[in-house]
């Protein structure tokens, strides 16, 4: 299902996750920082929420320094928290 590439991390530690390596919908993935924890299933819609939200954040990015010509101050926009991210 995920990319074996990318590495799931903690939305909040930044830190990546332990995953099994052949992990089923409802295996845990725990955080081994802070301790969060989900099924590898939620923490999946996690991160297609969070790829989602990146696609659409360089595609709005792109447009509004296509109309301005240059940089806005939406780049520094505060990014909203996912409890798992995907890092390529
Ligand atoms: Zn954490």
């Amino acid at each position: 299902m995920i990319d074996p590439d990318k590495a799931i991390v903690c939305g909040a530690c930044d830190l990546p996750v332990t995953c099994p390596t052949d992990p089923k919908p409802d295996d845990q993935v725990v955080c081994v920082r802070c301790g969060a924890r989900d099924t590898y299933k939620d923490v999946w819609e996690a991160c297609k929420k969070h790829i989602v939200h990146r696609l659409k954040s360089a595609r709005e990015r792109r447009a509004s320094t296509a109309r301005s010509g240059q940089g806005t101050a939406d780049d520094n926009a505060q990014e909203p928290m996912f409890k798992w991210e995907i890092r390529d």
